[in-house]
């Protein structure tokens, strides 16, 4: 029976030089091709030009690239990008590119399908069919940067982990992708250009407190009311707003970074006076800003964007306690890019 190979990707570096040595060969070949690998991503062993044609070939009857592979690619008139990427087993997930005036972020996918329900997302509907490993976050990531330099001459300047998926609930892959985005070996880019938006896991924060990560948090609270937040996401029955809050003040004690809180005002949900002040109010409790996202309908009716009046009494609330917020407009509607409608529709 022949094994199945291996995805080189997965190997560090160290252990990719002993793989060299093991086979007669010189520890630094590891480091060359680890560099085709990762910062020119390379797609196949043919790639690595510089690299003898016996060592390519013993690399191939080893091991596999597991390269994802854009399938198709639409562009909204707001000139929000996004792609539908295939994974080498098949499964489809999705990233977005989305310009502004002075930068361009990528939304990342970190899971097929997602282990959570929000029930106004249409990822949730996918329910979750795995994780995606280190270097398919990676690649995601790379696509978009030229899809970046392609289109808009400059490269990615921000990342965010708001694609499909709850980052921390594939916690590993998702540090090691983070590893290799900011290392110079891969992207070289800023952990504080890297945002990881968790439906907020309050072990897992204060985990990546304990692990000293340098990228920003931002946490989907769209309530601060435990009965309403269980309605809209209801796996948060078993993450009461308490242990949130205190999860929370332990990663600002450690890492004195502010939190985003991620928020979206629904019609006859959390648009009422009782849900401003709630929110005001858990917003002393730490550091933090408020993004008011703007919601984009899926298919059913039971979650309808609230009418401007009502964000504007959020913000004037907000704004009256010092809180810094700011509307987020969607992008990307028309291709259904917009924040909670990744679902693969063309997949
Ligand atoms: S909003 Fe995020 S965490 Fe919630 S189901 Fe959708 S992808 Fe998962």
């Amino acid at each position: 029976m022949q094994m199945e190979k291996k995805d080189i990707r997965a190997l560090s570096k160290d252990q990719l030089r002993d793989f060299f040595v093991a086979n007669n060969d010189k520890a630094f070949r590891g480091n060359q091709v680890y560099e085709w690998l990762w910062s020119k991503g390379a797609h196949s062993f043919d790639d690595m030009t510089n690299v003898a044609k016996p060592t390519r070939a013993m690399l191939e009857d080893n091991f596999v690239i597991n390269h994802i592979k854009v399938d198709t690619m639409q562009r909204s008139s707001d000139g929000t990008v996004k792609n539908a990427v295939r994974l080498h087993d098949g499964l489809v997930v999705e990233s977005v590119l989305i310009p502004t005036e002075t930068r361009t972020t990528a939304c990342v996918s970190s899971q097929v399908g997602c282990s959570l329900d929000c029930n106004f997302c249409a990822t949730a509907r996918l329910k979750r069919m795995r994780n995606l490993e280190p270097g398919e976050i990676y690649d995601q990531v790379l696509a978009i940067d030229k899809e970046s330099r392609l289109y808009y001459n400059h490269p990615l300047s921000n990342i965010v982990f708001m694609g499909m998926g709850e980052p921390l609930m594939n916690y590993n892959n998702v540090i090691k992708a983070i590893d290799m985005i900011t290392s110079p070996e891969g992207l070289g880019m800023s952990p504080k250009r890297i945002m990881v938006s968790t439906s907020g896991i309050p072990k897992m924060i204060k985990k990546m407190a304990d692990d000293d990560v340098k990228f920003k948090l931002a946490v989907s609270l769209h309530s601060a009311i435990d009965e309403i937040r269980a309605k809209i996401m209801p796996f948060s029955k078993n993450f009461p707003l308490k242990d949130l809050r205190e999860a929370l003040e332990y990663w600002y004690r450690k890492t004195k970074s502010k939190i985003s809180f991620e928020y979206v005002v629904w019609k006859g949900i959390n648009d009422d006076k009782a849900s401003i002040d709630a929110l005001v109010k858990f917003c002393k409790y730490v550091p933090c800003k408020v993004n008011l996202i703007e919601y984009n309908p899926i298919d059913d009716g039971e979650f309808q964007q609230a009418s401007e009046e009502s964000i504007m009494a959020y913000i004037k609330a907000l704004e009256n306690t010092g809180i810094v917020v700011k509307v987020r407009r969607s992008r990307g509607k028309d291709i259904d890019a917009a924040c909670g409608q990744l679902a693969n529709k063309e997949g």
